[in-house]
């Protein structure tokens, strides 16, 4: 891994918006990626710095979920809020992570991160259905700090 500017190609980069997309077309959920270098020795703890600072925990349902990544550290985490954590498998955070893990340590960046989505955004679809009212609350754009 390098800069945070290299972690996907514009086309990756792509890739990864249009399945936030997708699996926001299914839930009330909303989910984000944000990548920068460093996590000051702890992900989890800087994942939910990073969570209130992208005003996540805003959303109507507290069903917003943040895959963190520091890019220089090697690191990531995830971050779901109240509403959704009440509800997945006790299990589920730790296995989503291991499948993005799977992919992070063959460099498929990507792969890990849309396959993330997609697994956060079936468990969002289960408990969130998407409703007529439903916005899209937070961008679908990575952000990079
Ligand atoms: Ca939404
Ligand atoms: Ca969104």
């Amino acid at each position: 891994m390098s800069l945070v500017e290299d972690f996907l190609t514009p086309s990756e980069e792509q890739e990864v918006i249009d399945a936030i997309r997708r699996a926001e077309d299914n839930t009330s959920g909303e989910i984000r990626v944000h990548l920068e270098h460093h996590d000051g020795g702890n992900p989890e703890g800087r994942a939910l710095t990073v969570f209130h600072y992208l005003k996540m925990d805003n959303t109507k349902l507290q069903n917003g979920v943040l895959i963190y990544v520091a890019v220089s550290d090697h690191s990531f985490a995830i971050y779901g809020d109240k509403g959704i954590n009440t509800v997945v498998p006790k299990d589920f955070w730790e296995s989503t992570k291991r499948l993005i893990e799977a992919h992070f340590k063959h460099h498929n960046f990507k792969q890990g991160l849309v396959e993330g989505i997609q697994r956060a955004g079936e468990q969002l679809e289960k408990h969130f259905p998407w409703q007529h009212f439903d916005r899209d609350e937070l961008s679908n754009e990575i952000s990079k700090g």
